[in-house]
């Protein structure tokens, strides 16, 4: 078995963006400014929000975080994404997920005009990326996609199945596996909760990737001998035995699964990374832009 090291990889995709900023600064352009938007006071998104933030100091970036109390009005916030799309000295923003409940994530999502969407959430970029067209890849699934390429994982002709369907991970991420290109050509399943004989359609697949949000989920008799598995779950599990009163444990149940493995991503330190370095490859590209 061996790891699917984000941590590594994303450092060494963190440098390349690096060194290339230097470059442009050093020609007299301005870095890249990457703003996000945190409303509300959602731990797991604070932590978030403040890794992005840091990731953009050690590649050169500038950023803005923009915070808004629970109870900042839709109007407000709209308002806000609208001075984000007209500010030219901002080449990408994203608005951190989830919004408190009197907010609709889709309108939201909606306002950010596609060229600054460095999440590739708007419809636009979804619609774009489907049809295999120049689009902004959400940063999970992208993050994934650069992950497998570094490691030169085969991906052609082999059965992956992407175990969750939502909007910014399991949808995506089978979208990509399908593109006739590297990493792709793969013979894609999606499996929901709705979705009967999970067990069987999992020992099925070549590579799995599981994206629903239920610690330790995918267990080793749900795995098949050699195959490569990506974690993409964050999950907080009560831990007395920690300071914080909590770990971080993914979907899968890495400690009985890695064995029957030939490659796993562990968590923390797989996808998480790949999805903040991913984020700043985004931006990047959105930066070259208006070069
Ligand atoms: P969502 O809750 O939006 O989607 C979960 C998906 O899993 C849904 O499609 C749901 O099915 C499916 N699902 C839920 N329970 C089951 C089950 N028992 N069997 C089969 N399918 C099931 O989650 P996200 O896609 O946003 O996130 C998934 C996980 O990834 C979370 O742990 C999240 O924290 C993590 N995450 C990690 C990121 C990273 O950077 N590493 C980034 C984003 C997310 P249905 O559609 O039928 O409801």
């Amino acid at each position: 078995m061996e790891l699917l090291d984000g941590k590594a990889i994303s450092k060494q995709l963190k440098e390349e963006i690096r060194e290339e900023v230097a470059v442009m600064v050093a020609k007299g352009h301005r870095p890249p400014h990457l703003a996000v938007i945190l409303v509300g006071n959602n731990a797991a998104s604070e932590t978030y929000v403040s890794a992005k933030v840091k990731a953009c100091k050690t590649t050169g970036f500038e950023s803005s975080l923009l915070q808004f109390p629970p109870e900042i009005t839709q109007e407000m916030l709209l308002q806000t994404i609208d001075e984000l799309n007209e500010n030219e000295e901002v080449d990408g923003f994203i608005v951190q997920l989830p919004l408190p409940k009197h907010i609709d994530s889709k309108t939201v999502i909606e306002r950010v005009i596609p060229t600054k969407d460095v999440d590739g959430f708007h419809p636009i970029n979804v619609g774009k990326m489907a049809l295999g067209l120049d689009a902004f890849i959400s940063a999970t699934p992208g993050g994934i996609i650069e992950l497998l390429k570094r490691y030169e994982i085969q991906t052609e002709g082999k059965h992956c199945v992407v175990l969750g369907r939502s909007n910014i991970v399991g949808g995506p991420m089978a979208m990509l596996m399908r593109r006739n290109t590297y990493p792709g050509n793969s013979t894609v399943t999606v499996a929901h909760s709705r979705t009967n004989n999970l067990k069987e359609i999992c020992l099925q697949a070549d590579i799995l990737i599981a994206a629903i949000g239920k610690p330790e989920f995918v267990t080793a008799d749900m795995v098949k001998e050699g195959a490569v598995v990506v974690d993409v779950g964050i999950n907080r599990v009560d831990d007395s035995t920690r300071e914080r009163g909590y770990r971080l444990t993914g979907d899968v149940d890495f400690k009985n699964v890695a064995n029957k493995c030939s490659y796993i991503t562990p968590v923390p330190g797989g996808v998480g990374p790949m999805t903040i370095a991913y984020l700043l490859n985004n931006t990047m590209i959105a930066a070259r832009k208006r070069m």
